[in-house]
């Protein structure tokens, strides 16, 4: 299958460790266009008997909320112009704050294909984030710890009849 996934969300949901999951070493820098794309990773994911392109919108690390509006638009309108489908990532220990709304967004108005994503998600403390993920109108949220590695089989079930 030839699908394209771009993560995109705000700095510190876990984007990259989720990047890192899918990806383990099998990663590039994007390189086809100057100025934002070497902010983009792209790598080759692996989960279960699919597989497929990710992108990640690294290179946000040391954005400030400041740089949001303008570094991280372009950046992640690049990505989402790039790819078949959004996974858009929100921290759900932290519950939607307004950049996750700046990011929905971009995303509506763009008319991407998301896959919406509440991440950190792992015990309890994460339940009143994820239901407030169903009101950002992205449909319903996937559940998923990056770093625990729980919910994949979640990510799996949304992406497998896109392949
Ligand atoms: P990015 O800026 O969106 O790429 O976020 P990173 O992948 O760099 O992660 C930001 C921080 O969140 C790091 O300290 C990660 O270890 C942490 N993190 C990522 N995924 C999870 C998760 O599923 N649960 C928890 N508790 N922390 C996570
Ligand atoms: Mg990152």
């Amino acid at each position: 299958m030839s699908l394209t996934l771009a993560i995109v969300g705000r700095p510190n949901v876990g984007k990259s460790t989720l990047f890192n999951r899918l990806v383990g070493k099998r990663l590039a820098l994007v390189d086809d266009q100057p100025g934002v794309t070497r902010d983009l990773r792209e790598g080759q994911a692996r989960l279960g008997d699919l597989r497929f392109t990710v992108i990640d919108t690294a290179g946000l690390e040391n954005a400030t909320d400041d740089s949001l509006p303008g570094r991280m638009r372009r950046l992640t309108e690049r990505a989402v112009d790039m790819a078949d489908i959004c996974l858009f990532l929100i921290d759900a220990r932290a519950g939607v704050t307004p950049n996750d709304e700046i990011f929905a967004d971009i995303l509506r108005r763009r008319s991407a294909h998301v896959i919406l994503a509440a991440n950190k998600a792992e015990g309890a403390a994460a339940d009143a984030g994820v239901l407030e993920a169903y009101g950002l109108g992205l449909g319903e949220p996937i559940r998923l710890s990056a770093e625990h590695g729980e919910g994949m089989n979640d990510l799996y079930t949304r992406l497998m009849p896109l392949a």
